[in-house]
């Protein structure tokens, strides 16, 4: 880590712990324009996602006490809903809880937490996964990981993929001792092409024993489970067909990708499907075609991966989002709520990424 990135996390490690505990927070709240803060997560704990990367889950204890904490001084509200209403003159502040993908234990695990706080959410669906009971490589790729260790599921990777590039990428990744879940998966999203990369993943998971519908089942809700968190006042998004990345396709795949998924959740579950996600949402995994799919399949407002919060005039098309996991830490997510981080952007200072 750079010492610039150090000096970086200890000033918003200090500003935030200065906010939070001298009661400043209410304060800046008060002094800033009112905005709609977004939290995204993927699931919380439980034994079925075990084999998912960490930093995809945060423990149901944890959210719980985030959620009671801003709700107490903001409005819990949806996405779609949260945009909505930022438009209009209210007085408080808003905050979304977003997840991300349609884990099963969105309803088991999710729904019982958010009933007792009296929180609505966003839940944004990857549809193939609940039409086809279909996993996206990088649920096999996770539980490749998760049996074999890095070490072993590089050696079987190697030997089955017939991408050099790629093959070359994962042996130097092992010989510098960076064969971790994140550098591994990192090459297999952005520099190994995608026919190759799922069909050798696909490959060793069957040789493996793997059973997709299996993995699915154990991972992903069905639309009945859709269906019941809607009956429950949780706001259904899209999330693509089959969660690739938006930018890497042209416009017709793009468009398919967006439109497909918002048309299977109003089949399925009748739902409004305002928001949309884009997959993985940094800004080099979407671009300005994707922000057309999204307004052309009738999404009111899309969502990415980038750190901030959103106020009346942002563009409805690229919302900012905080991600939450096991290390979200509540008085940096309190400090965001509150405008404090926002206080400094404005000086031109970014602490959040
Ligand atoms: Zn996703």
């Amino acid at each position: 880590m750079g010492l610039k990135h150090k000096l970086k996390l200890v000033l918003r490690e200090t500003y935030a712990r200065v906010l939070y505990h001298t009661g400043l927070c209410a304060l800046v709240d008060r002094v800033m324009p009112r905005r709609l803060v977004i939290l995204a997560g993927h699931c919380v704990t439980a034994h079925s996602n075990a084999a998912l990367a960490k930093d995809m889950r945060i423990e149901a204890s944890k959210l719980e006490r985030i959620l009671a904490h801003l709700g107490r001084r903001h409005e819990l509200t949806t996405v779609a809903e949260g945009w909505a209403s930022l438009q209009s003159d209210g007085r408080h502040s808003l905050v979304a809880l977003s997840m991300d993908d349609g884990y099963k234990d969105n309803r088991t695990h999710l729904l019982p937490l958010l009933q007792r706080l009296g929180a609505p959410a966003t839940i944004y669906l990857e549809s193939a996964p609940l039409e086809e009971r279909a996993l996206n490589w990088s649920h096999l790729f996770f539980w490749l990981l998760d049996r074999l260790g890095a070490e072993r599921f590089v050696e079987r990777f190697v030997a089955e993929c017939r991408d050099e590039h790629t093959n070359a990428l994962y042996r130097e990744l092992t010989a510098s001792g960076r064969a971790t879940s994140y550098h591994l998966k990192r090459v297999l999203k952005y520099e190994a092409p995608a026919a190759e990369r799922t069909r050798a993943i696909r490959a060793l998971f069957l040789a493996e024993g793997g059973d997709e519908r299996a993995l699915c089942d154990a991972l992903y809700m069905t639309w009945d489970d859709a269906r019941a968190l809607r009956d429950a006042g949780i706001e259904l998004g899209g999330h693509t067909v089959h969660h690739e990345i938006l930018a890497r396709l042209d416009e017709h795949g793009q468009r398919a990708e967006v439109a497909g998924s918002r048309a299977a959740l109003v089949r399925q579950a009748g739902d409004r499907a305002a928001s949309f996600a884009y997959p993985f949402g940094r800004r080099w995994d979407w671009d300005a075609r994707s922000k057309e799919a999204a307004r052309l399949a009738g999404f009111t407002c899309a969502t990415t991966t980038h750190a901030g919060v959103n106020v009346r005039g942002s563009d409805p098309y690229e919302l900012k989002r905080l991600m939450i996991d096991e290390d979200a830490r509540l008085h940096v997510l309190a400090t965001e709520a509150c405008g404090g981080f926002e206080l400094l952007r404005r000086f031109g200072l970014d602490l959040s990424e």
